[in-house]
């Protein structure tokens, strides 16, 4: 057994023995029915390989993980223009909050919050319809992952679509103020969709190889992103991937990271690995409580926080 493949066997070890394991996402119903019980890890490594433990091969709703993906290819098709609809700053605010909109006249703080990925999701949708936005960047996914097999579960995006009524006010409110360009029906067609792609821990992990090997698809494979967008979507991972708990996954884990609330975190080791874990019950503030305390425990063993040692 290789030495990763013994920390991350500790690392499932220690998570079944925890007993408060968070809370299941339950306002989108279809994700209440998924079983706290769960855990997954993958790590997707410098030499190519993936090694994983627990149910690394079982998919999840990657819901807001989506968002670092969504957010290169609008970076490929735009450029530098996207920053001027949403920002580049944490917003110390809830996922879904409406409250800084105002305030701020419709530009949201950053990508990673729904006010940002709905801006994206509406710059992936010019010149276009939702289904084919939903199909380019669902060939995205698929190519960064070498895998055909990705789909979108169909429940959980229409569940999503029945019961989304916050980010309906915010894709509203942008489209009074400019932010969205588009009807914020079809802008919201796209963002339901994408947070609903389905993938395992394995698949995610290689998915973030382009984030970790500076574009590329592993350390020498087919470059997808320039590497000074992969530097800068790990920055806002590390300021802005866990929404008003992005300060603590700094302080606990190192790493720049997203989480989703289906119970996904990608974690980025620049020039290392990308890891992927999925553990369905959440903290307070929405992010999966056993996935971080997987990650820290990962980050302390093979010493990979961008801060240092120890
Ligand atoms: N689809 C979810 C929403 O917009 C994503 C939130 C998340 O994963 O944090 O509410």
């Amino acid at each position: 057994m290789t030495a990763m493949a013994a920390i991350l066997d500790r690392i499932t070890a220690a998570m079944a023995r925890e007993i408060d394991r968070g809370r299941v996402a339950d306002y989108i119903p279809e994700l209440s029915k998924v079983d706290p019980r769960h855990f997954g890890i993958a790590v997707a490594t410098a030499d190519g390989r993936v090694i994983s433990a627990g149910e690394a091969a079982r998919p999840f709703s990657i819901q807001s993980v989506s968002k670092v993906f969504t957010l290169s290819l609008a970076l490929e098709c735009l450029g530098e223009a996207c920053w001027q609809r949403v920002g580049r700053e944490p917003s110390g605010d809830p996922f879904n909050s409406i409250v800084q909109l105002e305030s701020d006249n419709g530009i949201p703080r950053n990508p990673l919050i729904n006010a940002g990925a709905i801006v994206v999701s509406d710059i992936l949708l010019a010149g276009r319809g939702p289904d084919d936005a939903v199909a380019a960047i669902l060939a995205f996914m698929r190519r960064i992952t070498e895998d055909d097999s990705i789909e979108i579960d169909s429940a959980v995006a229409s569940s999503e679509r029945k019961t989304g009524f916050r980010n309906r006010a915010l894709a509203h409110f942008m489209r009074a103020a400019g932010t969205v360009t588009h009807d914020p029906e079809q802008t919201l067609a796209v963002y339901f969709r994408q947070c609903a792609i389905a993938m395992t821990c394995e698949q995610l992990a290689l998915a973030g190889r382009i984030f970790a090997f500076a574009g590329r698809i592993g350390p020498t494979g087919e470059t997808i992103i320039t590497p000074a967008r992969a530097r800068r979507v790990n920055s806002l991972m590390l300021t802005c991937g866990h929404y008003d708990g992005s300060g603590q996954f700094a302080f606990d884990v190192g790493l720049p990271g997203k989480s989703g609330v289906g119970g996904g975190i990608l974690a980025i080791a620049p020039g290392k690995a990308s890891i992927a874990v999925w553990s369905p019950g959440l903290n307070t503030v929405g992010n999966s409580q056993l996935g971080t305390m997987a990650l820290e425990m990962l980050a302390r063993e093979t010493g990979w926080s961008v801060f240092g040692e120890g």
